[in-house]
């Protein structure tokens, strides 16, 4: 059986086993003991393995891949073309998700002491949260902080713009000294790049069983009767992210490639399982960048660049669900949202996506900082901690498929404005 199959299998058996243990045991201890020692460790083992070579990942191809652009001139395009896509990107999910929340209004006549409880039961989460919020870097120190003092500390806090952001000088560095001076590091990244993608093979040909535990996990343990009662708001965005990834999606690659959504959605399918499953982009990114490449014949350099900025900047997915969790509790509290506090939600959510941290909930702090800034109760996020977790493996899917989105868009123009200039 191929190895996507497999792990598509893993991905629907733990589902189902771990809804059923669900609804049979109801949360028992024995279950609880379960998951905790068995199923859950696993799963983090197997997630800590993706997320440990992320950074050698990143240094390696980076570097490579710029050195091997040959050119300023087309960084310089190749990284406009991103960023302008990243942004446009973003923008588009983000107002889509207010405009449905707009409609759908799911917040309106929600039980208020459904709501009172949901706030006290999540009291203590809410708190942790808060505090995060409060150290969360946020508008120009995020801009200043991409270039690190340290880099070494920087891989070591995991501040993934800062590491980006010195692969970037180490390719230019290469490119510019002579031959001589720069192919012997040229040839240490470009041979960390294969042994990282042999570890990555290993670690995915496990996938199977990590995708298991993972959603067993998540499942065994999830609150059924929160989701119940807050389906409404659950379905809007789960549906709203659907609609972005399976309609606007195909609609933009068929525009600018000629791409089928079918053969799209085909290739990237262990992408999209694993994003799903582990809600990270970080831990996403090995396979991204390896799909991007053998599945879609997108250019290495072009991949290698467009990639890892994006598992850090680029969260469709996630700027989506922050505005329209926004006006969803500014609903749930009888606040009326005119149009321009509305359009500072859209430019907040799309700003504030960029410095959210591609792991599971990263985003819940920079929620909070939106919230605030127009006057929705932060406590209110403790209604809907109970079901993010559900909520952020679908948001995760579309973050990284918006990557490989904007990968095949600057593959493209690149293709067609690019021919024959590499190395000029
Ligand atoms: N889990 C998301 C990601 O890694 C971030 C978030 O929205 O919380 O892309």
């Amino acid at each position: 059986m191929p190895r996507h199959n497999k792990i598509l299998l893993g991905l629907v058996i733990g589902a189902v086993l771990g809804t059923v243990t669900n609804l049979l045991t109801d949360g028992s201890e024995k279950t609880q003991r379960f998951v905790a020692l068995v199923t859950e460790p696993i799963g983090k083992m197997w997630l800590s393995s993706l997320i440990m070579v992320v950074i050698p990942l990143i240094v390696s191809t980076l570097s490579v891949g710029v050195a091997a652009l040959g050119s300023l001139k087309r960084l310089g395009r190749i990284g406009l073309v991103t960023l302008a896509s990243f942004l446009l990107l973003t923008t588009l999910s983000t107002a889509f998700g207010l405009f449905v929340m707009n409609t759908v209004r799911p917040g309106q006549g929600l039980d208020r002491s459904l709501t009172e409880r949901l706030m006290q039961t999540y009291a203590s989460e809410t708190k942790t949260a808060m505090g995060f919020a409060k150290d969360s870097k946020f508008g120009i120190s995020v801009l200043v902080d991409i270039i690190p003092r340290n880099p070494i500390k920087a891989a070591a806090n995991g501040e993934m713009l800062a590491v980006i952001f010195f692969a970037l000088m180490l390719g230019i560095g290469i490119a510019i000294v002579s031959k001589e001076a720069g192919n012997p590091l040229l040839d240490v990244m470009e041979s960390l790049g294969h042994v990282t993608v042999a570890i990555i093979d290993l670690v995915m040909a496990v996938a199977p069983i990590g995708v298991f535990c993972l959603i067993f996990s998540v499942t065994s343990r999830f609150g059924l009767s929160l989701l119940v009662s807050l389906l409404k708001y659950v379905v809007t965005i789960v549906l709203s992210l659907a609609v972005f990834q399976f309609v606007a999606y195909p609609v933009i690659l068929k525009f600018v490639s000629g791409l089928s959504p079918f053969d799209f959605f085909k290739r990237i399918r262990v992408v999209m399982i694993t994003a799903f499953s582990t809600s990270s982009s970080n831990a996403t990114l090995p396979t991204t960048m390896k799909t991007s490449e053998e599945e879609l014949g997108i250019h290495k350099e072009i991949g290698g660049f467009v990639l890892p900025l994006g598992a850090t900047m680029n969260m469709n997915g996630t700027a989506l669900f922050e505005g329209a969790t926004v006006l969803f509790l500014a609903q749930v509290f009888g606040f009326n949202l005119d149009l321009p506090t509305q359009l500072i939600v859209v430019i907040m959510s799309v700003i504030t996506a960029i410095g959210v941290a591609g792991v599971p909930g990263g985003s819940i702090p920079l929620l909070m900082m939106v919230l605030g800034m127009v006057g929705v109760p932060v406590e209110g996020i403790g209604i809907i901690l109970g079901v993010d977790r559900i909520l952020d493996m679908c948001r995760t899917v579309l973050n990284v498929t918006g990557d490989l989105v904007t990968a095949t868009i600057v593959n493209r123009v690149e293709l067609r404005l690019g021919a024959g200039t590499k190395g000029t």
